[in-house]
């Protein structure tokens, strides 16, 4: 990231922590944090038994499901559902960043649109499109900047001034999504025995891809819980943290396509929503990280206090995981060589991380036993090899 986009960066951070402070220590907040930290503990620790729960019960309402062992298998997935297709839509899933879906879709000549305000600026953009965070991608950027890469990008002259930036992306995008049949989405949080998926947006363009013939919503194992009442905590609790709000605009609840039987009581697919939705339950890695990287529910407040972060940016992270926490998964979607080249050495262990998250979740602790496993993978700093090796030469470091 470039030095200007960093101290944008710094003072959206600012701005968000400030509108948040109020929320997060209002005793509601604090209950439910106590709550979501037992209902993420107590889920981590049953996977595979939620992902049969889930197979089921997803199958009862009518949806289908599909499991991905790695990415490679979730792409290809979700080729064979959309490989007639010459436009898909999309919104804003780390766990889609994951999979790397963007360039995927590009080398199979599938055009992708990024629905997300944030994510769209962020797909225009010519150079480094990297998100900045989990819940604004483009906060790194100024008004003036977005309106330059808006004015290069849609060839059109666009004024610096956030709401006439809004009102052309909206109508650009709206305008895509008449090629659309497909909209592929993330989810927040699955209820295994209810069989549903939770979203949580503002902008309402979750809802516009729900009612495209075709829903794919590919989520991590981790997003497992048990039911619609756990799922619904977690993802207040994430918005509490991720925007200072106590709830977010929408959050939809989808447990099957839409269905009347208003005729003769004739089960018809179809009416207004999704004909077909699919449900694609991805593990690449999760069941084999530590417990405690999985209990994170996504509100980026991480990164917000992270020094490191905050001095370098999106480079100290994983593709949408950023942050510490996103080095420590990456050890786990990828290898130690990507954790190493994620930044698993720029980490102070300072803790701050966990000071600041809703459910507690130590990084520096899981960065700490990575780092000992890298010493012996070979992927830790040429330094401390020639220092372990001076200590046990000469009993000393120097
Ligand atoms: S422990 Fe590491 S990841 Fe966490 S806030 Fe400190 S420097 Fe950042």
């Amino acid at each position: 990231m470039k030095e200007n986009e960093l101290k944008t960066m710094r003072s959206s951070f600012k701005i968000m922590e400030e509108r948040r402070i109020d929320l997060i220590h209002d005793p509601r907040i604090i209950k439910l944090q106590e709550r979501v930290k037992n209902i993420r503990k107590k889920s981590v620790k049953k996977i595979p038994a939620m992902v049969e729960t889930a197979r089921k019960s997803f199958k009862i309402n009518g949806m289908e499901f599909l499991y991905a062992e790695d990415s490679h298998q979730a792409l290809d997935l979700i080729y064979n559902l959309i490989k007639n297709e010459k436009m898909v839509a999309k919104s804003k899933s780390n766990t889609l960043n994951e999979l790397g879906l963007s360039d995927y879709l590009n080398e199979k000549n599938i055009q992708l649109v990024e629905t997300d305000l944030g994510d769209r600026i962020i797909q225009l953009k010519p150079d480094d499109n990297k998100p900045s965070h989990p819940i604004g991608p483009a906060l790194h950027l100024k008004v003036d900047k977005i309106a330059e890469i808006i004015s290069e990008s849609l060839d059109v002259k666009v004024k610096a001034d956030p709401r006439v930036i809004m009102e052309l992306v909206k109508g650009n995008v709206l305008e895509e999504l008449k090629s659309c049949k497909i909209g592929i989405t993330g989810a927040n949080s699955v209820a295994a025995e209810d069989g549903s998926l939770i979203m949580v947006h503002n902008e309402g363009n979750i809802s516009l891809l729900s009612l495209m013939d075709t829903h794919i919503v590919v989520v991590g194992v981790d997003k497992l819980v048990d039911t619609i009442e756990d799922a619904i905590s977690v993802v207040k609790l994430e918005t509490a943290y991720a925007t200072g709000t106590a709830l977010s605009s929408y959050i939809n609840v989808i447990s099957g396509p839409s269905k009347t039987a208003d005729i003769e009581k004739k089960l018809l697919e179809g009416m207004y929503g999704a004909r077909k939705v699919v449900v694609i339950l991805l593990d690449n890695g999760r069941q084999e990280a530590l417990e405690e990287c999985l209990w994170c529910i996504g509100c980026g407040s991480c990164i917000v206090s992270c020094p490191v972060y905050n001095v370098v940016g999106n480079e100290f992270g994983y593709r949408g995981y950023l942050g510490g926490r996103g080095v420590a998964m990456s050890r786990f979607l990828q290898d130690e060589k990507t954790s190493f080249n994620s930044g698993l050495y720029m980490c102070t262990l300072c803790g701050l991380c966990t000071l600041e998250c809703p459910v507690g979740t130590p990084t520096s602790e899981i960065m700490e036993k990575i780092r000992k496993e890298s010493k012996n993978t070979g992927f830790s700093p040429k330094e401390h090899y020639k220092i372990h090796k001076s200590i046990e030469r000469k009993g000393s470091p120097f």
